[in-house]
């Protein structure tokens, strides 16, 4: 069972992971909490490329730093996690790159699409969980973390409108995939109808 976690920065990814992984495990499954970018040894130097680089990086070359990231996690970590039978649960993967590569960085988020399952040879998630949240809130959220809000800061307002209005247009565009919940409510509440989705949309 492959699921995945998307939505903006400060969307509350990390604590619905973390309550997710938390009911997955009273629920008996064996979960792989993971994430992109990073999720790997050689991804810890790509993120590091990707997200700290001091210079520029082109759009393109951006796109393709994710593509290996994630080319190199699913084969050699989430790939052998779901052959064993266990549960993989992801903080972001391609829904991410069509968002920020495709749309935020205005490459053609198609182009994008079809790159991701080609790093990734084709795997899809079995669900994906849209925490959607207003940009107003979400800077809200991360203006006690300095470093996080500066990125956002450093991103324009209009960057992350696109990136919000793609990912609402992949979840149109595939909603037996997507789960698509309101994130400006308390973390509970979104980790309770999270559950109860869960138990309605996976097999025992
Ligand atoms: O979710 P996390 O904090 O790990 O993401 C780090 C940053 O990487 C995010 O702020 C996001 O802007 C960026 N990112 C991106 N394209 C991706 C994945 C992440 O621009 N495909």
């Amino acid at each position: 069972l492959f699921i995945t976690l998307e939505g903006g920065d400060g969307s509350g990814k990390s604590t619905q992971a973390a309550l997710l992984e938390k009911w997955l495990t009273q629920q008996g499954r064996t979960v792989v909490r993971t994430r992109e970018p990073g999720g790997t040894d050689a991804g810890v130097e790509i993120r590091e490329i990707v997200l700290h680089h001091r210079g520029d990086i082109s759009p393109r070359a951006e796109a393709l730093l994710y593509a290996a990231d994630r080319a190199h996690h699913i084969e050699t970590l989430v790939r052998p996690a779901l052959a064993r039978g266990e549960v993989v649960l992801q903080d972001r993967y391609l829904d991410s790159s069509v968002a920020y590569q495709g749309a935020g960085r205005v490459l053609d988020p198609q182009q994008i699409r079809d790159l991701s399952l080609w790093a990734a040879e084709g795997l899809l998630p079995d669900l994906t969980i849209l925490l959607d949240l207003d940009e107003t809130t979400a800077r809200a959220r991360l203006d006690t973390s300095r470093t996080r809000y500066d990125r956002l800061e450093a991103e324009k307002a209009d960057f992350h409108a696109r990136v919000r209005a793609a990912y609402l247009g992949l979840a149109a565009a595939e909603p037996e995939r997507f789960l698509v919940v309101d994130a400006s409510r308390p973390a509970e509440e979104i980790a309770a109808e999270i559950q109860s989705e869960l138990g309605r949309r996976l097999p025992a």
